[in-house]
């Protein structure tokens, strides 16, 4: 199976050949650190890690850049209205932002340069295109000209009249163009010290687009695989990167441009509370929302859906994701009753331990998980379709929920149906971790235990032996307290199964 990957530069899925053989290197736009981040800030994140995790399991070696925006107009403007310093709240705002990250399964990061730590870098940039005659100084301000770049626009498709638009440009000098852009901005007498950085063209700081192509070259080198963002970066942030480094270097950049869609809020369907904290907060902040939802379901709502698409985030698509996660939880459960062994503990898989069956049985519901399998994998080597994966996740679960059924696992003993089950289990687990998912128990469900199992079997056989004796109150008594405690009573063709309502 090879992968195919959408790349906004041709507007196609292609074939994805890296630029090394066997290594990949990834470039993802990071925040500008001025304010706490929202979901939005998550989803470039979650995506890219599911996407390194997957190129990690066919077997590249994948370094994973992502920049941290640290020296920008809006963190002068905010530090000063919080009456501190740039660094201060940058320092503060990144430690929430990789915090919340963290929390959400986002661990396969290899490097996270700040802007403010590459000044050197950055300068060296400009005068290389200084001296191409590529770039010019004015007022001490240093502008890209892009009449230097003949195919400027070629990954926005824009034309060149409608280049300008979207470009807001704060810098103080004159410029020959009106598409040029600032690689470098002259200090104005009233910014914190802190952000006046030394250069050949006075005291200054780095422009937001030079930064990402400074960064990047230093960490992946002059041409690289694949470079990330979201849809709103495309112009003109990815198109002035482009600009400059392929000016700079001679080389072409990013081999592969992977845009994902950004996350809306359907302010009409979300509660009251939480409209009241977005009008205060301008969003919802991650912090707000990882205390209401499990990151397990947070990270399993962003990538149900395909990353190229819009997400619209609402209470009713929370609900409905929700549901979807539990029918494995629910999985987990009965398989850890059954089994009587913890499913989070990764265990042989069906290919590890039945390679090989004489088993006619077994070997008709071998080949149907592995099918699933295969389904998830051309999925994901369907231009990372998660949302495809997923559902592949889904038909495995309802593969193996039938076959603790059929063979009545959870009520008569039959070991090797146990073990074939808790190996289809981990099948499941080991696709779901390229996900980011089930890696470790939710914290909610935490404790089960033996002794629960136990006591629930007492409490059932009880009830069984009450229908029996026609004493249907003191069953139904039964039945309903168990209920009220959380707990549902199913009655199946082996015999009574519980689980806990979530
Ligand atoms: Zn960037």
């Amino acid at each position: 199976m090879s992968l195919r990957v959408y790349n906004t530069l041709s507007q196609e899925k292609e074939l994805f050949e890296p630029v090394r053989p066997g290594k990949v290197g990834i470039y993802l736009c990071g925040p500008t650190v001025y304010k706490p981040s929202h979901i939005g800030h998550a989803v470039g994140p979650i995506i890219f890690d599911t996407i390194k995790r997957y190129l990690v399991y066919k077997g590249f070696d994948v370094t994973w850049v992502v920049n941290i925006t640290d020296v920008d107009d809006k963190l002068i403007v905010e530090s000063k209205a919080q009456g501190t310093t740039v660094y201060e709240l940058a320092d503060r705002i990144t430690a929430g932002y990789l915090e919340a990250i963290r929390q959400l399964g986002v661990t396969s990061i290899d490097h996270l340069p700040k802007a403010s730590e590459h000044i050197p870098e950055i300068i060296d940039m400009c005068r290389r295109l200084i001296d191409k005659g590529a770039a010019y100084v004015s007022g001490g301000d240093v502008y890209f000209d892009v009449s230097a770049d003949t195919d400027y626009g070629k990954l926005s498709h824009r034309k060149p009249e409608e280049q300008q638009a979207g470009t807001r440009e704060l810098a103080s000098g004159e410029k020959r163009n009106p598409g040029d852009f600032a690689l470098w901005k002259a200090s104005k007498p009233d910014e914190p010290p802190e952000v006046q950085f030394d250069s050949p063209w006075g005291k200054g700081r780095p422009g937001w687009h030079i930064e990402c192509s400074a960064m990047s070259v230093k960490y992946l080198g002059e041409t690289f695989d694949i470079h990330g963002g979201g849809m709103d970066l495309m112009f003109p942030h990815h198109e002035n990167e482009i600009a400059q480094s392929e000016t700079c270097f001679d080389k072409p950049f990013a081999k592969y441009w992977l845009h994902n869609g950004l996350t809306r809020f359907n302010t009409k369907k979300i509660s009251k509370s939480d409209q009241e904290m977005a009008r205060k907060m301008g969003e919802l902040t991650l912090t707000h929302l990882l205390s209401k939802h499990s990151p397990e379901l947070l990270r399993y709502f962003i990538i149900s859906t395909h990353y190229r698409r819009p997400i619209e985030f609402s209470d009713e698509e929370i609900a409905a994701k929700k549901k979807g996660l539990d029918t494995f939880y629910r999985l987990f459960e009965r398989i850890e009753r059954a089994c009587r062994q913890d499913p989070y503990q990764d265990g042989p898989t069906l290919e590890q331990a039945f390679s090989s069956t004489e088993n006619h049985a077994d070997q008709s519901f071998i080949r149907e998980c592995l099918d699933h399998q295969l389904r998830f994998l051309e999925a994901m080597d369907d231009d990372f379709n998660t949302g495809g994966a997923v559902g592949s996740l889904f038909e495995m679960a309802t593969t193996i929920n039938r076959f603790i059924d059929e063979w009545r696992l959870e009520t008569e003993e039959n070991p090797r149906g146990r073990d074939l089950a808790m190996a289809a289990v981990q099948t499941l687990r080991s696709l779901a971790r390229i996900l980011g998912l089930f890696d470790q128990r939710p914290p909610r469900a935490a404790t089960t235990d033996h002794l629960v199992d136990d006591l629930m079997d007492v409490l059932i056989a009880l009830r069984a032996e009450a229908r029996k004796a026609k004493q249907y109150t003191l069953a139904d008594l039964v039945r309903d307290r168990l209920k009220a405690v959380g707990i549902s009573l199913e009655d199946r063709p082996g015999g009574t199964v519980w689980r806990r309502e979530s």
